[in-house]
């Protein structure tokens, strides 16, 4: 008789190449590739964005293609993990279970549950290293809890060897278990390719063009394309930091624009490791302090925040790309969340909730550290009175208004100088622009200057301090 077969339960590491549990697995005997379509997550309003989904469903055919090619399949199975990979281990006779470690605190006590279960059913439960490139544990900090502040993190992160690269596996062998497919997730086209192929063609086509050697000075025009696009595929494990690290050129020396560009990848590290040291963030600020800022709850202006009709142009776009492309600049991200705390006065909790349901990338460490940080809750050194200006942002970033007027086409025809805060045309003006305010594009929600005093107030008095 042979080993018996081991069980690789697939979650957010969609992929078969540098995927050691899937390695280790082979290695050992037969496999059986599971993936689990999990109600109680996928109902979740965090996670019912129905691109994402989508986005997922292509990502788990493209795995089951891949698995294809190489003898096996992804079997899938609807249920609660703890009860359905229990009961599918016994259905073929497998000895372990292996997946890949989770930092989200909801994943994180979903896996202690199967773990717990499998382990009265006499079944071994083993944790893999997820896609980081350096898991918590190796990046323990003087204090051994890790770092609160991005900088030195940055610094020890930078110095850790790249994980080797693991081949995908030539054969997956193992027997064969029916599959319920794939009806739990919208089907349809996603809105960009899925799978570990598109995500390579993406990575190799931002460093051949060269938008990585690029990065540093590039990053910020919200209106090129000045970024790599990798986030989706990362969310969903279908590329590594470790493998774009590779394609980079590391660990040998890089450009000053690529390294620009692996420190951003060592933020989504940093909130990572974050997450997974303090699973409360998920729920509240970081700052004990400023867990009690006094928010509104205004449906109104949320709504005009969310439908891109605020009146301020930069924001507007922002959001209006949001629910176009499940995608967003990192820096109108970082406009219109802190429009929606710092003007609108509106729990940053809440606009974390709308960025999950619209984003493909939407990933609870990565979101819930950029609410945080501009929000002025979380880790980041930069104190709570930073406020963004929409228009200054707009002025600086997108200088001739190229991103506004792709994404608010009723500024198509304003000026430049206007483009950013059209309250200034004249009435005359308005008319030769077609953009009458109040009738063609709405008149601005709140006055910026005077919000941006309330908020103070209202951190202030939290806070307890006053600012400098
Ligand atoms: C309010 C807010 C919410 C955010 N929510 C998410 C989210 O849900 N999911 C998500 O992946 N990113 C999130 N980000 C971070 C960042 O905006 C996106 O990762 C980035 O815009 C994705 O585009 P890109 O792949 O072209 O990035 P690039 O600029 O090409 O960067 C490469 C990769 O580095 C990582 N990265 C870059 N910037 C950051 C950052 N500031 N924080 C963490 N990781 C970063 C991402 O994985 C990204 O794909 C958020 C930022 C803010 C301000």
């Amino acid at each position: 008789m042979g080993p018996a077969p081991t069980l690789v339960w697939f979650r957010r590491d969609l992929r078969i190449a540098d995927n050691p549990a899937l390695r280790d697995a082979v290695e050992a005997g037969p496999v059986v590739c599971l993936w689990v379509a999990d109600p109680g997550i996928l109902g979740r309003r965090h996670h019912a964005a129905p691109a994402r989904l989508r986005f997922l469903r292509a990502g788990l055919e493209a795995l089951d293609a891949a698995l294809r090619d190489r003898g096996s399949r992804l079997v899938v199975r609807t249920g609660v993990p703890e009860e359905v990979i229990p009961a599918v281990a016994a259905e073929c006779g497998a000895g372990a279970v292996r997946w890949a470690r989770e930092v989200s605190p909801l994943g994180r006590a979903r896996d202690a549950r199967v773990a717990g279960a499998l382990e009265r059913a006499g079944v071994t439960a083993i944790e893999d290293p997820g896609d980081l490139v350096a898991e918590p544990e190796d990046l323990p900090g003087s204090s051994g809890e890790g770092y609160l502040v991005f900088t030195p993190f940055s610094r020890a992160w930078m110095e850790v060897p790249l994980p080797p690269h693991r081949p995908a596996p030539r054969r997956v062998d193992g027997p064969e278990l029916p599959s319920d497919g794939l009806g739990a997730l919208p089907d349809g086209d996603p809105l960009i390719p899925a799978g570990p192929d598109a995500a390579r063609r993406v990575l190799v086509d931002f460093i051949t063009r060269g938008a990585a050697d690029r990065y540093g000075t590039g990053r910020d025009a919200v209106a090129a394309d000045g970024t790599s696009r990798l986030s989706a595929y990362l969310r969903f494990g279908m590329v590594t930091g470790a493998q774009i690290g590779r394609a980079l050129g590391l660990p040998d020396e890089i450009s000053a624009g690529r390294m620009a560009f692996w420190r951003q990848v060592c933020w989504r590290e940093f909130y990572h490791h974050h997450l997974r040291r303090h699973p409360e963030v998920a729920r509240m600020a970081l700052r004990p302090k400023l867990r009690d800022v006094l928010w509104d709850h205004d449906p109104e202006l949320l709504r005009a925040w969310r439908d891109g009709r605020t009146g301020y142009p930069f924001v507007d776009a922002g959001m209006r790309q949001l629910a176009a492309e499940g995608w967003v600049h990192n820096r109108a991200r970082m406009v219109v969340a802190s429009f929606l705390v710092k003007d609108l006065l509106i729990d940053w909790r809440v606009g974390e909730t709308v960025f999950m349901q619209g984003l493909l990338d939407g990933d609870p460490a990565n979101n819930n550290g950029g609410w945080q940080w501009t929000a002025g809750t979380g880790t980041d050194a930069a104190p709570w009175f930073r406020v963004f200006n929409p228009v200054l942002q707009g002025r600086r970033f997108d200088p001739h208004g190229a991103y506004v007027r792709r994404w608010v086409p009723e500024l198509r025809d304003v000026p430049d100088d206007r483009v950013h805060e059209p309250w200034r045309m004249s009435d005359d003006q308005q008319r030769r622009a077609g953009c009458v305010l109040g009738g063609d594009y709405p008149h601005r929600v709140v006055d910026h200057a005077e919000r941006r005093g309330a908020a103070l107030e209202r951190y202030r008095a939290a806070a307890g301090a006053a600012p400098r």
